[in-house]
């Protein structure tokens, strides 16, 4: 054993590190989730090919040049994964997750032809409230492996929203309208920008941000979010 890995169990001994999902202590070689939890994920399999689900729900809404999601969020473990990383302090955990499936992900070909990524920003009130943006934390899961720069400060967000979840699918639109504004109309004019979500419902949200980003000079739009809650789930065939 190496001089790392016996201080590093030695750490791991007197500071043990635990699941964020079972609650399991954690093994040195595993980080925020463990493999059991993780292995347990429902992935969205399909989730890179053209075509697939979440795609079609963008089509005749907005025209995007890929869309693509990690896992279901109708999935137990799916939420519990989420809301601990943006209610219950564990953003990282979301990266971590965000970092090995992007790594899946890279050979098919989904980040090629991207510049740059646009984490959906919350509003200050909000990021000051709970501490961080969870968003920026998925970005830079895929930032790290892809080597793709983020682009943080492009555009903010204008108003403090409601929370959409008692609302229906145009409520929630007219909820967001106009609530982006992008105020660096340099670093994204000519890109091919990458949104990245933490969950995507209605895609009102995201509409709203690809709009914005559009009208100020962006050149293609493609979205990825760890999770998809779609009411029908209908893969493509290979
Ligand atoms: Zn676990």
């Amino acid at each position: 054993m190496s001089a790392v890995k016996i201080v590093a169990s030695i750490f791991n001994l007197f500071f043990p590190r635990y699941c964020v999902l079972c609650n399991q202590r954690l093994t040195i070689s595993e980080h925020h989730i463990c493999q059991q939890c993780f292995s347990a994920l429902p992935l969205t399999q399909g989730h890179y090919m053209p075509g697939n689900i979440m795609e079609q729900s963008f089509w005749g809404l907005m025209p995007i040049e890929r869309a693509t999601a990690f896992f279901y969020y109708s999935a137990h473990e799916v939420r519990t994964l989420v809301h601990a990383a943006k209610y219950h302090k564990h953003p990282m955990v979301a990266q971590h997750v965000t970092q090995m499936l992007t790594r899946d992900m890279i050979p098919s070909g989904f980040f090629k032809s991207i510049d740059a990524i646009i984490p959906v920003p919350i509003h200050t009130m909000r990021e000051l409230k709970r501490g961080y943006n969870q968003s920026l934390y998925i970005a830079q899961g895929i930032s790290i492996e892809t080597g793709l720069p983020i682009l943080p400060h492009a555009v903010i967000r204008t108003r403090y929203t409601d929370s959409q979840t008692h609302k229906n699918v145009m409520e929630r639109r007219e909820n967001m309208e106009n609530v982006f504004r992008v105020v660096d109309n340099k670093s994204i004019k000519g890109k091919h920008l990458l949104l990245v979500d933490d969950v995507i419902t209605s895609a009102a949200t995201i509409s709203s941000l690809a709009l914005e980003l559009t009208a100020a000079g962006c050149s293609k739009i493609s979205i990825l979010s760890m999770a998809y809650a779609s009411p029908h789930i209908i893969l493509p065939q290979p």
